[in-house]
């Protein structure tokens, strides 16, 4: 007779298989038996929650049979594995069809226990892990994108874990500095930092990793060629839906081009400023030499002019005795002397009046030949003394100009003697007036000393007396070329010199042909 169990104790044994029973199907795994060959010889109910089928309807398959063909070689190799020895444990993720047609992923663990007298199978869990794999797919997806687009962006792109320890460089950095790829860790941009940055890089970096501020740098980096360029790094945290910092994410633009622009200009702000402020001060000196000149030249002018009309009165027999030959010539002398002083005076005021902006033009229309005709015909005495004499190019008609009749006589007598000076004993002075649509033309050619070709340049300068074969023995305090071409620049006009040493210069003056000028200079 069988033994039977206790009521009791057999009681608790239904119970307690009841309850794993219940366990089982209720799990979100599937639990299998497999036998030696791998087919399932048990099955929980909750294979139905795994893969859709009643444990009846596997019972007897294969799991192996039924693996995605993808999925199938390392299966073998894993089943292989597991065959070898009790207590073996393999972890296989594979795809299998679900009873409704469509692959799903199962993490399977199994376990031999074959040897095992009391289990004698292979022991299977299944898990669908579907999901988990989809979103893993999607995550590997993401991050290849991301990388993608790190990898084809120009600037230098890192990522760095929430402690600030970065684990990303893209390859630009690799392209940038010349270490190779996989050779660029987190110590690299301690390396090819500029010393002098490191110190407040590091110090504002660990600040960001501390506060999740985001970090903005500029600092300077070594390229390939040990050159260092400037960059602008910003590095932000990227946070989970709780706001915590799972990793930064930074990028190093080169900024070299822009801050040399920048030192350039700020270089330049500085000279200008510098340049401004001297030339203030130039104006301030000039204005104040100006007034000088003006205040000292009317002093002098009230004793010399006493002096020259007193030597005027002598030699025009106004003393009571007469004046021997000896004494007249002596007196001749300083009035000639005394003559040129005046002259000298004379220019040191016109050029302060002018540099003042203190001519007023009164401007009157004036034919332009009847004017160097009286010009020509007041130096008439001084020309012939010198045996030279004036001539006409062409046959002048008439030139009307708008002018200030005065101060264009002034700059006339001063070029119309200027050529007699500077030109030897029977020469000829050449004169000439052409009008064209809107100018008209005077030019007074001689044939003097000339003037060399950087000396031209200089010509219209103030204080500008030129060395040539006559400077010594005439006088002139080279300021009448200056001041006339102020006078002719107040007409809206323009004079230039043509000229070759030894052979003559030819001067132009090119006036707008009877036009109202506008130029008025303040009072
Ligand atoms: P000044 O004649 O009083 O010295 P200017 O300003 O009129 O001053 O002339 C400046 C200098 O230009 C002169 O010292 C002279 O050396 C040179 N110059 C002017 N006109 C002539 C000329 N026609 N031929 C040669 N040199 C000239």
């Amino acid at each position: 007779m069988p033994k039977t169990l206790p009521v009791e104790q057999y009681n608790t044994l239904i119970q307690s298989e009841e309850r794993f029973r219940t366990l089982f199907a209720k799990s979100t795994d599937a639990v299998q038996l497999l036998d030696e060959a791998g087919h399932i010889i048990y099955s929980s109910d909750s294979v139905k929650n795994v893969l859709g089928y009643d444990p009846s309807e596997v019972l007897g398959l294969r799991p192996l049979d039924y693996a995605h063909p993808d999925d199938l070689p390392e299966f073998k190799r894993q089943y292989a594995r597991l065959l070898k020895k009790e207590g073996v444990r393999i972890d296989v993720e594979y795809r299998v069809l679900h009873k409704n047609g469509s692959w799903v992923w199962l993490e399977a663990t199994i376990v031999n226990h074959l040897q095992n007298p009391v289990i004698n199978a292979l022991v299977g869990n299944f898990r669908n892990i579907t999901k988990r794999k989809e979103i893993e797919r999607a995550l590997a997806e993401s991050e290849a994108r991301l990388r993608f687009m790190a990898e084809s962006m120009p600037q230098k792109i890192f990522t760095a874990d929430a402690k600030g320890f970065i684990n990303y460089f893209n390859p630009q950095w690799s392209e940038y500095t010349g270490i190779p790829i996989g050779k660029i860790r987190p110590e690299t941009f301690g390396e090819i930092l500029h010393p002098n940055d490191y110190e407040e890089n590091i110090k504002t970096w660990n600040q960001s990793i501390a506060t999740g501020d985001p970090f903005v740098y500029e600092h300077r980096f070594r390229a390939a060629n040990g050159k260092y360029r400037w960059h602008l790094t910003r590095a932000r945290p990227m946070r989970d839906a709780k706001g915590n910092i799972i990793s930064w994410l930074g990028s190093s633009t080169d900024i070299d081009d822009i801050k040399q622009a920048q030192r350039r200009q700020q270089r330049l702000e500085r000279q200008k400023a510098v340049l401004t402020e001297q030339r203030r001060q130039l104006v301030e000196i000039n204005k104040a030499k100006d007034e000088f000149i003006s205040l000292a030249s009317h002093q002098l002018r009230t004793p010399a002019t006493g002096v020259k009309q007193y030597l005027a009165m002598i030699l025009e027999g106004y003393a009571s005795v007469p004046v021997p030959d000896e004494i007249r010539s002596m007196i001749e002398i300083a009035y000639e002397s005394n003559e040129r002083q005046l002259k000298i005076v004379d220019d040191l005021l016109k050029v302060a009046y002018v540099d003042a902006g203190k001519i007023r033009l009164e401007e009157e229309k004036y034919d332009m030949v009847r004017l160097l005709k009286d010009v020509v015909r007041e130096h008439d005495s001084v020309i012939r003394g010198r045996k030279q004499k004036v001539a006409w190019a062409n046959k002048p008609s008439q030139g009307t100009v708008y002018i200030d009749v005065h101060l264009m006589r002034m700059v006339l007598e001063n070029i119309i003697d200027n050529a007699s000076k500077y030109s030897p004993e029977g020469k000829t002075i050449t004169l000439d007036v052409e009008a064209t649509k809107k100018h008209l033309i005077v030019s007074i050619k001689d044939e003097g000393v000339g003037i060399g070709e950087e000396d031209c340049k200089n010509l219209f300068k103030k204080f500008s007396r030129i060395d040539n074969p006559l400077s010594a023995i005439v006088g002139g305090t080279g300021l009448g070329l200056y001041w006339a071409k102020q006078v002719i620049e107040l007409h809206k006009g323009k004079i230039a010199v043509k000229s070759e040493v030894g052979k003559g210069s030819t001067f132009t003056i090119k006036i707008p042909l009877a036009q109202q000028t506008t130029a008025k200079a303040a009072d």
